[in-house]
């Protein structure tokens, strides 16, 4: 603010261009929160109790946090690794936050349980530990994704699904899944021994063993979960850190030939899956990040880097 303009000069242009200029630096320091974040500098949680500390009672003093105050809390959320846009709107939404709310103008019950999403996100991620969720639709390669990571990322621990299907050729009882009658999947849903699980196809059960993912966590190990939408969509709410991962095939066409050429399935059971898949398909934006599996190793190094990226 200048006291020294000359008579005849116009003080609204030279305003606007200090406004101009202030929104541009504020907009920059937006953008090094953000970075920061992005990079691990800073939690999302300091972000915001930054925005949420008093404002200095001298008014003169610059504001230490105006940056994080006049942040939207839509672009802190997309900042953090693994959240895109549908996710922030989706985390956003539940807990009653305004798309255009910034970090400053939330009230309180808001910045609670903001504060509280964010602990509970961070708090099972301790050291490099992580959960990758590998979702899509059927026939798109999860299997043969997930077999490749297997195979060569000893470090992932691929969780071991129960399943009241009957296996398949080649298939080991404990490696592929635990394959159980629908007494003992009773049991396990009765004993909370089920972190998700979901009917498949309108046929099997099927569900992921909550205490080998609870220890493997609590080891620092990276552990992936390869499941159905339904059963994605229950991790996401059971573990807010989990980043869900939509495997794409490169066409629709590529897709059903898939399906159709690997022949385990009968004509009506193809068609079953088929229609499973057209409206799972519809869910992608759901997830945290799409990949295309074009090429099962480039797909494969796609996910694994997710766990890297923190
Ligand atoms: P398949 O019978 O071909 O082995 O698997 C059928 C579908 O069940 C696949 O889409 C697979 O991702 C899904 N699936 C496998 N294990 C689980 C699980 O533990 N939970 C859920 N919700 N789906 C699973």
């Amino acid at each position: 603010m200048s006291g020294t303009d000359a008579p005849g000069q116009t003080p609204p242009d030279v305003d606007r261009v200090a406004a101009a200029r202030a929104a541009v630096a504020a907009r920059r320091a937006r953008a090094a929160v953000k970075a920061d974040v992005a990079a691990g500098v800073r939690t999302p949680l300091e972000v915001a109790q930054a925005a949420w500390t008093p404002l200095p009672v001298d008014t003169a003093d610059a504001d230490p946090a105006s940056a994080e105050r006049s942040m939207r809390v839509r672009d802190l959320l997309t900042s953090i690794q693994g959240i895109g846009p549908a996710r922030a709107e989706i985390v956003m939404g539940s807990l009653r936050i305004a798309p255009s709310k910034r970090l400053g103008g939330l009230g309180v019950r808001q910045r609670g349980e903001l504060a509280d999403w964010f602990v509970a996100r961070s708090s099972r991620s301790r050291g490099s530990s992580k959960l990758v969720v590998l979702a899509g639709p059927t026939a798109v390669g999860k299997g043969t994704v997930s077999a490749y990571i297997r195979e060569h990322h000893p470090e992932v621990l691929l969780s071991v699904s129960a399943t009241t299907r009957a296996p398949r050729p080649g298939e080991i009882d404990g490696v592929h899944y635990y394959f159980v009658d629908d007494a003992e999947f009773d049991r396990m849903v009765a004993d909370h021994e089920m972190l998700e699980w979901a009917v498949v196809h309108n046929s099997y059960r099927y569900g992921t063993p909550r205490p080998p993912i609870d220890a493997a966590l609590d080891d620092g190990k990276k552990v992936m979960l390869e499941i159905d939408l339904q059963g994605a969509r229950q991790v996401r709410t059971a573990m807010p850190e989990a980043v869900l991962v939509f495997l794409l095939p490169p066409t629709w066409e590529e897709l059903v030939r898939r399906l159709i050429g690997r022949g385990t399935e009968e004509a009506a059971e193809q068609q079953r899956r088929l229609d499973t898949a057209k409206v799972e398909l519809a869910a992608q934006d759901e997830f945290d990040v799409r990949i295309v599996n074009s090429d099962v190793s480039t797909a494969a190094q796609e996910v694994v880097d997710l766990f890297l990226a923190r």
